[in-house]
């Protein structure tokens, strides 16, 4: 998608701490970070939003789950805990219409969110 900026990342257009890539998935790490990790996981699929997902990403959105669960370990924060988060629309605070997982974690997290 043209000016979308997880895109140009993917594409290495904008620099980025990037932690994983394979052939369908991107992750790099946040650049305001909200936690001592926070990784941002990505389909190189363009997808604007979690509501956009459909029968044929199934795959796709599994396989994110896989990876984070890897960069959670390697991360060290796999028995200490984390959160997955994707955010979608408006009332979310989603900023970047491209679908991201944040990967948060090193930190006790609150519960309710904010
Ligand atoms: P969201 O509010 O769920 O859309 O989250 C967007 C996230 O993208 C925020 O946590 C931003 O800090 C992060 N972000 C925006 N631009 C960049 C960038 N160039 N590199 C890394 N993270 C970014
Ligand atoms: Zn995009």
């Amino acid at each position: 998608m043209g000016d979308c900026i997880f895109c140009k990342i993917i594409k290495g257009e904008i620099p980025s701490k990037k932690v994983y890539e394979d052939k369908d998935i991107f992750a790099f790490e946040d650049i305001n970070p909200q936690a001592p990790v926070h990784i941002l996981i990505v389909p190189k699929k363009h997808i604007d939003k979690s509501l956009d997902a459909t029968d044929q990403d199934k795959e796709l959105i599994g396989s994110i789950f896989m990876v984070a669960n890897k960069l959670a370990k390697e991360k060290g924060i796999a028995e200490s805990g984390f959160r997955l988060v994707v955010n979608c629309n408006r009332d979310s605070g989603q900023d970047v219409f491209h679908i991201h997982f944040h990967l948060l974690g090193g930190r006790k997290m609150k519960w309710p969110p904010g």
